[in-house]
């Protein structure tokens, strides 16, 4: 069953004090799975006190840096820790194996402990897919040509919602419908003039009243939101967050 979910972290790939790149945690009663694992995200669980080392499942969202840097990391550290024995499922969209194997080519040649046949990966399509007892549901979120969002429920009808990095749409919208929480990123204030690829603030205000989500959790901030004096307008909201990075969310 759904407990506990972290945000990571809420920045993007353009530094922000306190704000590390993509990464949350979801735990359940008997696992742990990633979403995400952008640069920082190994720290950030090390920060929690989650030993990176029960980690088994992964999923993964697209091929931006912010995204999926430290999944290196992490492989290299498993290994490390286990003496070359560890058990990684990693799950992302259409090139993830290509992906994970080159990278030994071109950043790991010398690297002993980066062993990319190890490990188990999953290229998933839109449709459903199951981790573990969870079930898993993806579609095309139209930032990348293989861009993922994932709706993720477990027996008891829990449900967590990440966009990944999107642009507004109906399966975005189909997704997250009334999930218990949906992770949603906010990536510009509405004066930005070059948002293509991703959501503005009137974005997500149309996502929440179309989606309708229990608990809309706003992520993925570039500085000129950050900026913009939007948070402070909603700070009263129990219904929306602006996330922090490190902060955790009890699904009840
Ligand atoms: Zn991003
Ligand atoms: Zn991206």
């Amino acid at each position: 069953m759904i407990k506990k979910l972290t945000v990571l972290g809420t920045g993007t790939i353009v530094p922000v004090s306190g704000r590390t790149c993509a990464g949350y945690l979801l735990e359940t009663d008997s696992d742990l799975v990633l979403l995400d694992c952008g640069p920082g995200v190994l720290h950030a669980l090390a920060d929690i006190n989650i030993d990176y080392t029960h980690l088994h499942h992964i999923l993964i969202t697209h091929f931006h840096w912010d995204h999926v840097s430290d999944l290196f990391a992490l492989i290299i550290s498993m290994n490390i820790r286990s003496g070359g024995k560890s058990q990684l499922h990693i799950s992302g969209p259409v090139g993830i194996r290509d992906m994970l194997h080159q990278a030994k080519k071109y950043l790991f040649q010398h690297q002993d402990d980066y062993i990319p046949e190890q490990l188990q990966i999953t290229e998933v399509t839109p449709g459903s897919f199951t981790v573990n007892d969870l079930s898993v549901e993806t579609d095309l979120t139209g930032h990348t040509d293989r861009s993922l969002c994932y709706r993720i429920s477990d027996d008891s009808g829990k449900t967590i919602f990440y966009s990944g990095d999107t642009v507004y749409n109906d399966r975005i919208v189909r997704l997250g419908h009334r999930a218990d929480i949906a992770v949603i990123e906010c990536s510009h204030s509405e004066h930005y003039a070059h948002p293509e690829g991703h959501m503005r603030w009137p974005d997500v205000q149309k996502f929440d009243r179309e989606a309708q989500p229990e608990h809309l959790v706003v992520t993925h901030f570039y500085e000129d939101f950050l900026a913009d004096t939007i948070m402070d307008q909603y700070a009263e909201d129990s219904h929306i967050t602006f996330a922090h990075d490190k902060q955790e969310f009890l699904i009840k």
